[in-house]
This record gives structure tokens, C-alpha cells and sequence, in this order.
């Protein structure tokens, strides 16, 4: 029977839940365990699908197509657990199945209730996880641990549901099948030159009014905790020294953090509580990252260039991605996060001149449409390494038609329903619907990659699956005109329906695609597309410090770049 870890938080929102739920997770996997992770938001939407990236940051797609927390992007690059639908649940999808349930008469004439159906419906989502197979592999090991995060911080109305519905769970499986790990923050007040326990107090006390009393409290902090202080902690919460962890801050990087918590044992406190006999865990992979990430041979510069640019989160795992690609090719990369607005008012020249790559994420919604445009001419005419993601590819598209095919008014339909020359467009099936959520063409689907192609060559293969998240496709009129003018169609779906992949091949880097593929990296295994990217980048980088040295130029990075 599978152990159940539960994470909550406590103080304030942004104490990073997810990163330490996805460290717990990998370290429990180095010791041999198969954990599964997931993440109960309190908030109401069905899923984070609908909402504005300014309010949730990036909407993470799984394989199985579901639109999920970004916290599950930390589960996925931490950890080989399989994500599927049953991953991540909010008090929408809960009260849409309660609902819907009550609507057949499942309830008999009862008066539906938060307790107990509420609590049942939650209570059932965890068990569910524990119990699904999550692939058709017949050899598929039995779950270990499931690890589930409560999103939202304790105190708030809307998480009270499910803070009720694991201490109910915990009651009824047995305490000691269960663990509760808070995370808390202690502040450091400058003024009184201290760290400040009280908070954590506060919000353990919190808790334990919900009549949940934490075994594990990882304490969030700027500065060393003192033994004195971990002792305060223990006593005044109820928990004993050694479960009291320090998590203090990473200024170097996130793929820190679990190292960290190996060194304050807490996966070896976790397996003690739960009576887990494995194995300590390995991780030379980890800090053969790390050593990779302290140590690099290059430096590189990637502008992102997209709406949501000074919102770190909305193109979350697009900067995981390019890191990782980053440790692939001992490459610290400086990334220059450009609104594409910014790129329309002051034109790319002044923007992006120095970069050597230049990346336009996905997006909806037409502001700073015209400034990806402008980005993606600048790149593709200055031949520095372009790579376009889903709108990013869309744009790319529409840059090509206007200036190198001749298709002045050429646009996305999604921007101008009267364009010319719809080169970006809905297809039939895509063109009567009406809800918002759920709806686009979303999840894993197979590519099929001419051989020889710049794509083929990165992944090393002609036949790739990758998630999707859009609407809009490709108007395959236009096809044989691309490709007489110089964009290849180097990848479509198998059945040639859909275009997926584009490139330009007398350009050093000009590839795009219509999929998502930054949500398939991991910091041990960087995406293929974003590692040839970053690579062309280095390559950029080597050759204008050549021409610069040649010419007798010092300072080659304050150099604009120079056409090619
Ligand atoms: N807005 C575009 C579409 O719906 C692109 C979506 C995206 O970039 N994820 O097709």
C-alpha cells in the first residue's frame, strides 16, 4: 500500500512548494522508490487553461493533453514520476464532479454537502493516484510514495476543503501511512539583526486548529537557523529538533535545492517516519549538473521576446528549457527577457543587436504581435540563430510571407480576419467552438521529420512525439510557395495534415515549430531543439569574437552584430 506525503504552506504564498515537493520527490526516487506526485490547487477554474498568465504564470500541458499548475513543470524536470489527468485537481474539477454527481442522483436525495462529499471527492482524487496505473506497461512497478501538494497557504477560506479531506485521509489510513511537511518561511529581520520564528508558530498553529499537526517543518530562510532557533521551533510547534529543516535560499541555482535538503536529511527523516527500508540515495548526476553549471567553458546571450516578458513565470519552463540546454553545452547563458511592445516603439536594432540567439516563445492575443515580427526579420536578415515556438512559429510564418514571398498583407486569422493572404489559420474542426477551456488541439502527438533536416539532425530521429497547445495551424495553400522561396517544411503530423516544424536553411539557426517542446527538457537531459539552439548560439558567439579579433576590434560582445 502506498505512503502518502502531504506539503502544505504556510506564512505567505511563493515559498517555492513546488520546487521542494519535486526535490522530496527526486530524492525519494534516488532511493529506489516510485513516487508519484500531485498538486490540489483551491482556487475555482476547472484548470489554470483560462487564465492570464499575469495571474498563474505558464499553463503546463501534459502528454495526456491536460492544462495544468506550473508547479508540475518542478515535477517532471525533478522527477521520472508519470503526470497524467489525475496529477493536478482544483475546487472547480471537484465541485464539477460533485456536481454532476448530484445531477445523476447519486446522492439519493441528500442534501450535498462540503462534508463529507466534498471531502470524499478530494479523498478519492488521492487514492485514484495511488492506485491508477499510469501507463499500459504491464511491468509498471507498484506506487511507493505519492507526495501531494496543497497549493494556496493555510488560513485561506478556499483551501480548507482539502486541508479537511487530508486529515480525514490521514485519520483513516493509519497516522503512520501518512506524513504532513509544512513549509514555512522564518524571516530575518534586519533591524533586529534576528530570525523571527513567530510566524511559523502562527501557522502551525493554524493548522493544528484544522486538526492537522505536522510531523516535518521545512523552514524557508535567508540565513543559517541556530540550533537555539530550530529548538524554539520545535517546541512551540509540537515537532521534534530533528524534523525541523532548514531550506535556505539558492542564489545559484534551483537544481540546488535538493542537495540541500539531502544535507539537512530530510529524505532520510521521510523514509525513517514512514518506515521505507532503501538504500541512501545516488546523486552524481545532480552534481555532475551542477559541477557542469559552476564551471562553464562559454557565454552566451539569448533574447526571449514576448508579452508576457517581465512576468518571470509565463514562459517558465521556455527559461528552464534554455538553461538546460545551457548545462549541455557548458554554456552560461545571459537571457534578455524583451517585450515585443518595447521591439515595436524602439525597433529590434536597438533591442536586440549583441544577442545571439534570439527566441519568440508561444502566446495568445494580439499585443506586440507586429514587435515578434519585426524581432523575427531581425534575426532571420541579421543571421542570428532564430527559434519560434508555437505563436512564436506562427509569427515566423507571417514574417516570411510578408517579406520574402511577397505577401504584403499576409497575417494569422486569429489577428485579422480579413487578411489576404491567411497563411496562419483555423482549420474545419476548430472553427465552431465555442467553449474557451479545453478546447484547442492539446497534448503528445507524433511528428514525422524529413531525414537530413536541421530538426532530424537535433533529435537524432525522424519520428518525435511532442505536446501542443494552440489553435491555429498552417494553411497548407501556401506550402509549395515556402518552400520555393526558401522555407522548408521540415516536419508535419504522419498523415501530412498538419505542419509542425519549419526552417530556413540558408540561414545559420532558423527553425520553428507549432508544438511545445520545452515542456519535454530536464536539466540531465536537455530538449534536443533547444540544445541545437543554444549550440547555434555558442557558434554565433565563436564567430563574431573571430571577426572582431580579426578586424582588430576588442570588446566583441559590445559590438552590434554585424550582418552576415
Ligand atoms: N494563439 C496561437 C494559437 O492558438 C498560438 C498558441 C500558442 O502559442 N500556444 O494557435
Amino acid at each position: 500500500m502506498a505512503k502518502h506525503i502531504f506539503v502544505t504552506g504556510g506564512v505567505v504564498s511563493s515559498l517555492g512548494k513546488g520546487l521542494t515537493s519535486a526535490s522530496i520527490g527526486m530524492l525519494l526516487e534516488k532511493r529506489g522508490l516510485s513516487v508519484r506526485m500531485q498538486k490540489l490547487d483551491p482556487y475555482i477554474n476547472v484548470d489554470p487553461g483560462t487564465m492570464s498568465p499575469y495571474q498563474h504564470g505558464e499553463v503546463y500541458v501534459l502528454d495526456d493533453g491536460s492544462e495544468t499548475d506550473l508547479d508540475l513543470g518542478h515535477y517532471e524536470r525533478f522527477t521520472g514520476s508519470p503526470l497524467t489527468r489525475d496529477s493536478n485537481y482544483t475546487t472547480g474539477q471537484i465541485y464539477q464532479s460533485v456536481i454532476n454527481k448530484e445531477r445523476r442522483g447519486e446522492f439519493l436525495g441528500k442534501t450535498v454537502q462540503v462534508i463529507p462529499h466534498i471531502t470524499n471527492e478530494i479523498k478519492g482524487v488521492i487514492e485514484r493516484i495511488a492506485e491508477t496505473k499510469a501507463t499500459d506497461d504491464p511491468t509498471e512497478r507498484p506506487v511507493d510514495v505519492v507526495i501531494t501538494e496543497i497549493g494556496g497557504t493555510v488560513g485561506d477560506i478556499e483551501s480548507l476543503p482539502f486541508m479537511e479531506a487530508i486529515r480525514q485521509f490521514a485519520i483513516e489510513k493509519g497516522k503512520q501511512e501518512c506524513l504532513f511537511i509544512h513549509l514555512t518561511l522564518v524571516p530575518y529581520l534586519k533591524a533586529a539583526r534576528e530570525l523571527k520564528t513567530k510566524p511559523t508558530q502562527h501557522s502551525v498553529g493554524l493548522l493544528r486548529q484544522i486538526g492537522i499537526q505536522p510531523d516535518v517543518l521545512v523552514c524557508r530562510t535567508e540565513q543559517p537557523i541556530s540550533r537555539e532557533d530550530r529548538e524554539k521551533i520545535a517546541l512551540f510547534c509540537n515537532v521534534s529538533l530533528e524534523a525541523v529543516i532548514e531550506e535556505r535560499d539558492k542564489d545559484f541555482s534551483i537544481y540546488e535545492v535538493p542537495l540541500s535538503l539531502l544535507d539537512n536529511r530530510l529524505d532520510s527523516l521521510i523514509c525513517d517516519r514512514l518506515g521505507l527500508k532503501t538504500p541512501d540515495p545516488n546523486l552524481s548526476d545532480w552534481h555532475e549538473l551542477l559541477q557542469r553549471l559552476r564551471n562553464p567553458s562559454h557565454e552566451v546571450s539569448i533574447a526571449v521576446v514576448g508579452k508576457y516578458a517581465e512576468h518571470r513565470d509565463a514562459y517558465k519552463s521556455i527559461y528552464e528549457a534554455i538553461d538546460h540546454a545551457g548545462i549541455a553545452h557548458r554554456a552560461q547563458i545571459r537571457v534578455g527577457r524583451i517585450r515585443s511592445e518595447d521591439v515595436e516603439a524602439e525597433g529590434p536594432e536597438r533591442l536586440l543587436s549583441g544577442y545571439d540567439g534570439i527566441l519568440v516563445p508561444g502566446g495568445f492575443g494580439e499585443r506586440g504581435i507586429e514587435g515578434k515580427v519585426q524581432a523575427i526579420r531581425f534575426a532571420r536578415e541579421k543571421g542570428i540563430p532564430f527559434f519560434g515556438i508555437c505563436l512564436g512559429m506562427q509569427c515566423a510564418v507571417v514574417e516570411f510571407a510578408r517579406h520574402v514571398v511577397g505577401l504584403e498583407g499576409a497575417h494569422s486569422t486569429e489577428f485579422d480576419k480579413d487578411t489576404p493572404d491567411p497563411v496562419i489559420c483555423l482549420l474545419d474542426e476548430q472553427r465552431n467552438v465555442v467553449d474557451m477551456g479545453g478546447t484547442m488541439r492539446l497534448g503528445a502527438q507524433p511528428t514525422r521529420l524529413e531525414p537530413g533536416s536541421e530538426a532530424a539532425k537535433c533529435y537524432g530521429s525522424s519520428d518525435i512525439s511532442e505536446r501542443h497547445r494552440h489553435r491555429y495551424e498552417f494553411n497548407n495553400c501556401y506550402r509549395s510557395r515556402f518552400n520555393a522561396h526558401g522555407m522548408r517544411i521540415t516536419g508535419t503530423s504522419p498523415d501530412d495534415a498538419l505542419v509542425e516544424v519549419v526552417e530556413v536553411p540558408d540561414h545559420p539557426w532558423f527553425l520553428a515549430v507549432q508544438y511545445h517542446p520545452e515542456f519535454k527538457s530536464k536539466p540531465t537531459a536537455a530538449q534536443p531543439l533547444f540544445a541545437g539552439f543554444v549550440g547555434a548560439a555558442v557558434q554565433h558567439r565563436m564567430k563574431k569574437r573571430a571577426n572582431a579579433s580579426a578586424e582588430g576590434t576588442p570588446a566583441a560582445e559590445e559590438q552590434p552584430t554585424t550582418p552576415s
